[in-house]
């Protein structure tokens, strides 16, 4: 598996599953633009790369915003020349909150960062990848794509809906020569987990036939395989890396 001469950027990069699947795009020889909110952080994942010889840039986007997206493609075109490979893996975990507990304001929050923000990327990376005749785009989405979870009701319905995305440009421009891939990840031990008490993580772990939470680097290893061009026959899936929890 190689992703040699391969340009990737990463949404969410500066910590948790984006940093990882930054690591590993790097690791399969694809130079990365890392982006984020946290441009500290984001700055930190650029050096984790460039001190083992791998070649990376950071550039601050807000995936909530077309503007930014459309700026971040832009800045991987002027620093690499193109753009093969796109993870769009930033997002936020709500409130727990029952469905008719939400208000406009939170919900808004939610989709606007885990939905739109992947609908505004898409549109940038695809433009960019029509010009240069394909890519892979790798949406990062859960396994509440797939089912649902009390006190999760805009994160479900946005994660769903990136599935649907993601389904909707295989069909679109799969003969365009660009795929599209949503990771299934379980709970994986991440900052977005790290209000949960003793009990809490019990509760999540016992969800997981394997006996354990995730791992960042267990999601960032699968969505490099599948940008590889030896996956080239998976389109339009939506792949669960998930300790077998939707087996159930
Ligand atoms: P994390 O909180 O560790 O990292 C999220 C990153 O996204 C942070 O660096 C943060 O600064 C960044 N971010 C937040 N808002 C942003 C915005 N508007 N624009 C750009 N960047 C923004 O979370 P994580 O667990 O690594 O989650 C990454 C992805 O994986 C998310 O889409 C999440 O929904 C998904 N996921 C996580 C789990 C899990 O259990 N950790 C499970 C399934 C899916």
């Amino acid at each position: 598996m190689t992703l040699d001469g391969k340009v990737a950027l990463v949404t969410g990069a500066a910590t948790g599953i984006g940093r990882a699947v930054t690591l590993a795009y790097a690791s399969a020889g694809a130079k990365v633009v890392v982006s984020d909110i946290d441009d500290t952080r984001g700055q930190e994942t650029v050096d984790l790369i460039t001190k083992t010889g791998g070649e990376a840039t950071y550039f601050h986007c807000d995936t909530s915003s077309a503007e930014q997206n459309d700026a971040l493609v832009a800045h991987a075109k002027q620093t690499f020349g193109k753009l093969d490979l796109a993870c769009n893996n930033a997002g936020v975990g709500p409130a727990p909150l029952s469905l008719a507990e939400f208000d406009d304001d939170e919900w808004r929050r939610i989709i606007a960062i885990n939905l739109d923000g992947v609908f505004y990327g898409m549109r940038a990376q695809i433009r960019a990848m029509l010009e240069t005749g394909g890519g892979v785009i790798v949406n990062i989405a859960s396994i509440l794509g797939q089912v649902a979870f009390p006190g999760a009701a805009p994160y479900v319905a946005a994660k769903h809906a990136v599935v649907g995305l993601t389904r909707q440009a295989a069909l679109e421009y799969a003969s365009a020569g660009i795929r599209t891939v949503a990771i299934g990840p379980g709970f994986v031990e991440t900052d977005i987990l790290k209000n949960l008490d003793d009990e809490g993580r019990a509760g999540l772990v016992a969800l997981h036939p394997v006996g354990r939470l995730g791992q960042p680097a267990e999601i960032g290893e699968v969505v490099a395989a599948v940008s590889a061009d030896t996956w080239s026959f998976t389109n339009g899936a939506y792949i669960p890396v998930d300790g077998g929890y939707l087996s159930r």
